[in-house]
Formats: structure tokens, sequence, C-alpha cells
């Protein structure tokens, strides 16, 4: 009898990961309860709550509730914690380098101003980095809810910081508002300062999303891309550049952009050869972590080890991780498929 390779010891990068996103559940009750943070249900149930974020109303909630969640993060040590255990989760779910994504701005008024809450969160990466061992690096996102000179300002800082471990500049929240264009000039700065450009595309809304992403923000990355299924032409430009896409399966069906994991076009965009990293998005919300999302590769979509590794070589392949890391990374997948 084939013996059964775990998933979580298989190596892969992470991704596409939110900061808030990936606190702990029981760390969220704790914090609440150290401020007086009133959790609503859907916070404490243990189960995650069912969005429809496809509809702007189930978007509001989402987006509600994880500002919830972030008002709990009021001290340095509250996001040092936050980081370590985030960098810990991902240590168990066999990853070897993780990109966390993060809007400075939101966490701002409770750390003193925009800089020193960067400075925080900069630290907090690159202790918990130290401390676990495994590779980890920001992505500065900017909101598209928000104004497009705000996005500017992110993306210089963002360039300003890039030595400190900024690797990426991303664009996230939804995609209906504003049109990518809109940012195109912060994109350009952050481009210009050796940043990659990651932004969200192609979850919320159709394949247009995703073209967007590509003609005016010159993405290497795309958040989520899914929806680029819809359109075999778009397909074919995105294997062709190699754009790889941070695909998060349990999120999608978390928020209803499809209605089960199986539909999910997984397979889809396998078959196109568009290079894929499989993230967790937020875990605190959606339930599931790293290792989860290979694991309905596995399940519903019928990948053998061979694919699975394939696919974990992607998302080492399209991090911003040093050549070395990504070298013994790719051994280690190696090692873990003929094992
Ligand atoms: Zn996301």
């Amino acid at each position: 009898m084939e013996r059964v390779r775990h998933l979580s010891e298989l190596p892969k990068a992470h991704l596409h990961l939110h900061f808030t996103g990936s606190m702990r559940p029981a760390t969220l009750l704790e914090l609440a309860d150290k401020y007086g943070v009133h959790l609503p249900e859907a916070l404490t149930s243990g189960t995650p709550p069912k969005l429809r974020a496809t509809d702007e109303r189930g978007w509001f909630r989402f987006q509600r509730l994880y500002d919830i969640a972030r008002s709990c993060l009021r001290a340095p040590e509250d996001i040092q914690r936050l980081v370590r255990e985030a960098a810990e989760e991902d240590i168990k779910d066999g990853s070897g380098w993780l990109e966390i994504q993060v809007d400075p701005t939101s966490y701002a008024p409770r750390l003193g101003g925009l800089i020193p809450a960067l400075e925080v969160i900069l630290d907090a990466v690159e202790t918990a980095s130290r401390e676990t061992g495994l590779g980890m690096r920001v992505l500065i996102a900017a909101n598209r809810m928000k104004h497009p000179l705000d996005a500017r300002t992110l993306a210089r800082l963002a360039v300003r910081y890039a030595d400190r471990g900024i690797v990426g500049f991303g664009l996230s929240n939804d995609e209906r508002r504003g049109m990518a264009r809109d940012f195109d000039r912060a994109f350009a700065i952050a481009r210009e300062g050796g940043l990659l450009a990651a932004p969200h595309g192609g979850e919320l809304t159709g394949p247009a999303s995703v073209r967007d992403c590509l003609d005016d923000l010159h993405a290497r990355r795309i958040g989520h891309g899914v929806r680029a299924a819809e359109d075999p032409r778009l397909l074919q430009r995105l294997a062709e550049r190699g754009v790889t896409c941070e695909v998060c399966p349990a999120s999608n069906v978390a928020l209803g952009v499809y209605e089960k994991p199986e539909d999910v076009p997984l397979r889809t965009l396998y078959e196109a050869g568009v290079p894929m990293a499989l993230g967790a998005d937020d875990p605190l919300l959606f339930g599931s972590r790293l290792a989860a999302q290979y694991e309905i590769a596995r399940h519903h979509h019928g990948f053998d080890d061979a694919e699975l590794a394939e696919l974990a070589r992607q998302s080492v392949r399209g991090s911003a991780a040093p050549v070395g890391v990504q070298d013994k990374l790719l051994a280690g997948i190696d090692q873990w498929l003929s094992g």
C-alpha cells in the first residue's frame, strides 16, 4: 500500500495572508477580554460565519467583522504576538516562507501614527522571523476604498522601508469600487522602487478586473485571480507571462465566490499552466490555514502527490524569497515527493 504523504510536511511558500486575518481565534478571545471589546457571535462561535460577499451587504459584514478583530490589536506586544503566532501556525503547515500583507494605515490610530505603526509591524516581523526561523517578508497593501493619493503615500513609504523587509505592494478591499487604473501612479512608484506589484483582482468581479491589474498596474502576481478561469485568452496570457495567482479556495467558498470547494477552478488554472500559490487569506474568519488549502486540491480536485508538489513549487517560484531559500525549499519538495 502506498504511503500517505502529509501535506503539512510538504514545503511551500505562503503568499496570501492578511495581518489581522492571520490571528488565532483563541488569541482574539484573549485580546477582546483584555480590552473589554464585545465580540459578535460570528467571531466567538468557533465555526466560520457564512458570508455572502458577492453582494455588497455581505462584503460590508465581512469588513465589519475584520474591523472588530483589528480593534483588539492595540499595543506593540499584541502585534508581536500576532506575527509570532502566524509564523508558528505557518511552520506547522509546512510553510518555509511567508509573505504577510498589511495596510499600516488601519493600525496607525492606535499605534501613534502611520510611521510608528509601520515600524512596529516591521520589527515584529523581523523578530518573529529570527525567533522561529521562518523566512518572512511584508507586502504593503493599499485600500481601494480610500483615495488614490493615500495609496501613493503608502507606496512611497513602502519603498522607503524596502530594506526593512518589504517586498511588494498590493491593493485590497472591494473590487467593485473604483478602477484599478486610479491606483496606477501608486503602483508605478512601488515598481520603480523595486517592489513586486501584487493587487487583488478576479475575486468579486470577473476577468476584466484581472486584465486591469495586468494592463494598468503591471501586476506580477494577482491576489486571487480565480475568475480568470472564465476567459481562456486571459488564462493563456497569465501562463505566458508567468503571473502567479494567489488562490485561496477556502476563502472563496466562505465568501460565496463559489458555492463548494470543488467549484473553485483549480484544475482550469492548473491545466492552463497558470502558476498558483495557494493561500489562506484570513484564517481567523474562514476557519482554515495553509495546509488545508492543499487538502482541498487533493480531496476535491483529485490532485495527486506529483501535482501537489508542483503546486508547492509554483508557490515557491512565485515568492520574493532569495534564490538560496527557493532552492532549499524546492529540494525539500523533491524530497517530500520521493520519500
Ligand atoms: Zn486577500
